[in-house]
Formats: structure tokens, sequence, C-alpha cells
């Protein structure tokens, strides 16, 4: 069968600037060089994740050497980039600087930037949700995505196609979380529409250090040597998860990708290209302790045992600082500071995890289910 997805591997085992550089061009011209992708004159969108004020070292944002290889290949093509996010904590420019990205953009003369007006670019498919973007995205003649590969407490991994979530303008992230309530897989839905939208020409992945357990702010972060990259950050994703050993159909952006028919998840039409995949292979991943069974269980019997078998945020009091980041941040307004101790009302809890994601002081833990807790020891 013919195979026109591709998926690019090479193993880079630190930030060393020059491994790092040549690590980017080796993986770009195994998918026909930046040239493939811009063109002189191009407006570029280098859009890394730059999910909170942290420095490199925390594995929170995609990392500086990471951001400036891909600028100099951009440069060296013509292209004209600038680098933007819309962050959940901090701004893009504050997050940028402690984590030293500022630094390399400042040394290559790439303007940082606020994506500050959101555009409706109409309704999110069948979930008929407004898809509001930033204008600034929209306007590039090209983005490139960069992800970090790292866990997340709602929706398991953030990889390629969720990486574009942060194209959503502050307070309206809050309120995709709203539409979607639990249900994972329609939140997944509305990702892949937005990656969907944007379409970037290029996702390439930072997984040279990692983040396991309860990613995406607070995990811990774990040395993987990985740089991946290609034009279909569906396909790019699915052999992420098959590196750590998961079903690709486990991520529920993958699941959603399927039925929307965008992208390629199957494996044996993506063509791995540079390092064999055996070679990479991730062991004894650490998963989010948030990632529950509901993707597996019928809704009946979820229902009946929803509590033992789901995951909730709870604050431990020997680290939180009652800063109230979480408070503001929770989309259905269920936590409540309280004496010295936060309340979380799980009832209403929608199990976003946003209060997790978005604690700058690591605070915010995760209370699994005792069923939930029993299964996992056997499965994920
Ligand atoms: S964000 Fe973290 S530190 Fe701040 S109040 Fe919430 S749990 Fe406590
Ligand atoms: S308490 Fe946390 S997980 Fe629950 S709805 Fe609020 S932000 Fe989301």
């Amino acid at each position: 069968m013919m195979m026109t997805t591709q998926v690019a591997l090479t193993s880079c085992q630190d930030y060393e600037e020059a491994a790092v550089e040549t690590s980017v061009r080796n993986l770009l011209d195994l998918l026909g060089g930046i040239g493939a992708f811009v063109h002189p004159g191009d407006s570029v969108l280098i859009k890394p994740n730059l999910l909170a004020p942290k420095p490199s070292g925390s594995a929170v944002n995609t990392h500086p050497a990471v951001v400036r290889a891909v600028l100099k290949q951009v440069l060296k093509a013509g292209g004209r980039p600038v680098i933007g996010d819309s962050p959940g904590l901090g701004s893009a420019k504050k997050n940028a600087v402690r984590c030293g990205i500022d630094k390399i953009a400042r040394d290559l003369e790439v303007p940082i930037i606020e994506f500050r007006k959101s555009v409706l670019v109409g309704k999110a498919g069948k979930s008929g949700f407004p898809l509001e973007l930033a204008e600034e995205a929209l306007n590039a003649n090209v983005i490139i995505n960069l992800p970090k590969l790292k866990t997340h407490g709602q929706v398991l991994m953030t990889l390629g196609v969720k990486n574009m979530f942060g194209c959503v303008i502050g307070i309206r992230k809050a309120q995709w979380h709203l539409k979607a309530g639990v249900n994972r897989d329609a939140f997944a839905k509305m990702l892949v529409e937005i990656y969907t939208t944007l379409s970037p020409a290029l996702t390439l992945m930072d997984g040279i250090v990692g983040m396991e357990g309860n990613g995406p702010g607070s995990g811990t972060p774990r040395p993987i040597g990985l740089l991946a990259a290609s034009a279909d950050a569906v396909a790019l994703d699915a052999v992420i998860m098959h590196l750590m050993g998961m079903d690709p159909l486990r991520l529920p952006t993958l699941r959603s990708a399927k039925k929307l028919g965008v992208g390629e998840v199957s494996l044996n039409r993506i063509e791995i290209l540079g390092e064999k995949a055996g070679k990479i292979g991730i062991r004894d991943f650490k998963w989010p302790e948030s990632a529950d069974l509901e993707w597996r269980i019928p809704d009946f019997v979820m229902k009946m045992l929803k509590s033992s078998l789901s995951a909730y945020p709870e604050s431990d009091p020997t680290l939180c600082k009652q800063c109230e980041v979480c408070v503001k941040a929770c989309p259905q307004q269920v936590i409540k500071i309280e004496g010295d101790h936060l309340r979380i009302d799980t009832r209403r809890c929608i199990r976003c995890f946003c209060c997790q994601e978005l604690c700058p002081h690591g605070a915010m833990k995760t209370r699994q289910g005792w069923l939930l807790k029993r299964i996992k020891k056997r499965s994920l």
C-alpha cells in the first residue's frame, strides 16, 4: 500500500545548542527541508507551548534550544517569523522571559507577540460551538507548531493537536471546557476542529525532555531524547503513542480525528523516517493520576460507579499558598477558599484539571476513586 504520510524521528539526548540545531536540520531534511514548508517572504507564526512562567528545566514549556533551531531554519528560508501563544497563566512574553525563549528571540531579532483579538471563524462542526481563534494565528501565512511531549490531566497527553489550543485566547479557553463538560471526547473534538481550522504546515515536537505524571503543569521532567516532526500532527501524535506502547486510539484527540477523517491515525499507513521506532521506545511512562477509565467503560456502568471510577483535583494544604489562581481559572467556579483550606465541590466539577494545570505551586494533586486506583494498578 502506498504510504503518503510521513513522520520523521531523531534522537537528541540533551539541549546543547549545536546538537539540537543539527538534529532539527536533519529532521527537516527527511521531510524535504525547511523549503518544503516556508517560502521567502512568508509570515510564519512559531507556536511553542508557553504554558506558564516556569524555567526551562521544569519541562513545562517548549525548550528555547528547540525554538532557536527552528527559528534559524525559518530565517534561512527567508521567512518572517514571530513567536506567539496565549497561555493559561502569565503572558507569552512573561513566560518566554522565564523559560529563556525571550533571550533567543532577542538574539535572533524575532518578536514575541501576545494573541489579543479573537475572530469568529464559524461554528465548530456539529458541536455548533462558536469557533473563535486568535487573529494573529489566522493571518499567518504559515504556522509551525512546536509542542512539548507532556501528560495532560484531562486528555491524557498534550502533543501536536492539543498544542493548537493555545490559539484560543485566554478566557475563551474556560468556555470551551464548560461547553464540553465532563465529556473528554467532546473536548477532544473541539481540539481537532481548532487544529483543522489553523492547519499548521509543520509540527515539530520537543521530546528531548518530556513530562510524565501530573502534567502539563506539575508533572515530573522525563528525559526521552526524542525530536519528531511531520506535516500531519495527527500522524505524529499516533506515532508518539505507539512509541509509548499505547494504542493511539486511547488518546481522545486521535479518536476524534479518526471519526472526523482528519489526518492519519493508522500506523500501517504512516511511514516513519529517520530513527527506527524500536530504538526510541519510551518505556514505563508515568501517566497522569487523573487519567480515569471512562473511555473504556459503558455509560450506564460509569454513571453507577462515577465517584469510585473517577479522579478529582485535591489541593495539598502543605503546598497551597492560597494564591487563588485555581479559584479564578475554574470554569465551573467550584473552588472556594474556606479559612485555611480549599474546598472543591466535586459534584459540579467537570474534571478538566485546569486548576492543576495552572497551579503555580504544584499544590493541586489528584484524588483517585478507590476502584479507579485498583484497576489502574493493573492496566495503564
Ligand atoms: S492555585 Fe495552587 S497554590 Fe494557588 S490556591 Fe490553588 S491550589 Fe493553592
Ligand atoms: S475544580 Fe478543577 S477540575 Fe474541577 S471544574 Fe474546576 S478547574 Fe476543572
